[in-house]
């Protein structure tokens, strides 16, 4: 009996359209199917960075697969600008990590050199600037500002339009996308391939990804595979709208191509509680104005939370299951700076049905049964 579809990704978060969006390209039947507006979705919340600077700490495949990343993001808002028409928004200037004490500053020193001193790490180019010299980029920074950290790999995008345009690319090449359809239940089919239950129905499938962001944890076991993920709570707000004056993006604050600054770079443990709440929100703006004084001068026009999804030690996962092969776990923390990767590069491997050892190796879970000891 023919299958519905070769492969079928769950989740139509930032992961799963870039995924099928990558296998639709390569002429795969493909679909996704996401639960709807009520789950919890990081991809409609987060703050946009195509960020380098700050990844790998612990895993230098992590950072070489970023930079990968960074760099096929051109090409991938290209073929999204000719495809669908629509515009991605992507700046990669570099980007900035603003001090604001000396002892910030020797952290994010001491942060970076151990980043780059790691075996197997492939050096990039950063610097200290000094507030001279930073303000010939920023004029505007406050007088606490003491200097920044700066690299040229780092960016942003309009996350919202890369996010339209992966869906819209998606559908255009004959992608499925099945909002409303949480999956229930999943299953291998004794001759190969998979069942997958949903309240509207069942689909077949040759191979399955899934691609649930928070709710791979609780799906991924129906496969024999295991996703530790657990939601982060990151708020965020956003500014009416500015004369351009911020040219590159601040890890906790940029400048949007529609002209709102756009201000947010909480962490909270809090479980699956998208609340927000007044105090962070005031440290953050607090801090963003001790950057750029004149923000003070802005209204905030919108502010909310999002959920990112949280691996233990914030690297991504990347999985075949070994008993039931053709089944694939992916999850990570910042799945809009690796959109082009999940698109371009992570996607002809599933297309092949095999994750390059060499690339994704680093990124199994078994990093987790290690223990803390070892
Ligand atoms: C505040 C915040 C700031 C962030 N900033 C950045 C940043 O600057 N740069 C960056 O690179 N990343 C950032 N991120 C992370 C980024 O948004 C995500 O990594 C990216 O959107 C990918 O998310 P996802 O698709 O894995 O998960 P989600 O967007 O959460 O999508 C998961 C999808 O799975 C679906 N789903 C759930 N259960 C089921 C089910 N049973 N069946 C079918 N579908 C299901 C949901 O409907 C949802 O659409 C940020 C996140 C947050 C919250």
């Amino acid at each position: 009996m023919g299958r519905d579809f070769d492969t079928v990704v769950l989740g139509g978060g930032m992961m799963g359209a870039a995924i099928g969006y990558g296998l639709a390209r390569l002429g795969q039947r493909c679909a996704i199917l996401d639960e709807g507006d009520t789950a919890f979705r990081a991809s409609r919340g987060n703050f946009a960075l195509v960020w380098v600077q700050s990844k790998g700490l612990g895993l230098p495949a992590y950072s070489d697969w970023t930079r990968r990343s960074a760099a096929l993001w051109p090409g991938l808002a290209a073929a999204l600008r000719e495809e669908t028409g629509v515009e991605c928004g992507l700046s990669q200037p570099g980007g900035f990590t603003l001090l604001l004490s000396e002892a910030e500053a020797a952290r994010r020193v001491d942060f970076m050199t151990r980043l780059q001193a790691q075996p197997g790490f492939h050096p990039f180019l950063w610097e200290i600037w000094d507030r001279a010299r930073l303000r010939q980029v920023f004029p505007g920074i406050g007088p606490e500002v003491i200097g920044a950290c700066h690299t040229p790999l780092d960016g942003h995008v309009n996350a919202l339009r890369s996010f339209r345009a992966l869906h819209t690319a998606f559908a255009q090449r004959g992608g499925a996308y099945r909002p409303e359809h949480p999956v229930e239940r999943l299953a291998a089919l004794p001759g190969g391939g998979f069942r997958i239950a949903t309240p509207h129905g069942a689909f077949s499938a040759g191979r399955v990804v899934l691609a649930a962001g928070n709710a791979n944890a609780r799906l991924a076991p129906m496969l024999g595979l295991r996703a530790p993920v657990r939601p982060q709570r990151g708020q965020v707000m956003v500014t009416e709208k500015a004369a351009p004056f911020l040219t590159h993006p601040v890890v906790n604050l940029r400048q949007t191509d529609e002209g709102g600054i756009m201000i947010g770079d909480s962490a909270e443990e809090v479980g699956f509680d998208t609340g927000q709440g007044l105090g962070v929100m005031a440290l953050m703006a607090r801090r963003a104005t001790r950057m750029f004084p004149d923000l003070a001068r802005l209204n905030i026009v919108r502010a909310w939370s999002a959920l990112r999804v949280m691996t233990p030690d914030g690297f991504p996962i990347y999985e075949e299951s070994e008993s039931v092969p053709g089944a694939f776990l992916c999850n990570c923390h910042s799945g809009v700076t690796l959109a082009a990767a999940h698109a371009l590069a992570l996607a002809p491997m599933l297309a092949e049905g095999r994750l390059e050892a060499a690339t994704l190796g680093p990124f199994t879970a078994r990093r987790f049964d290690v223990p803390a000891t070892a």
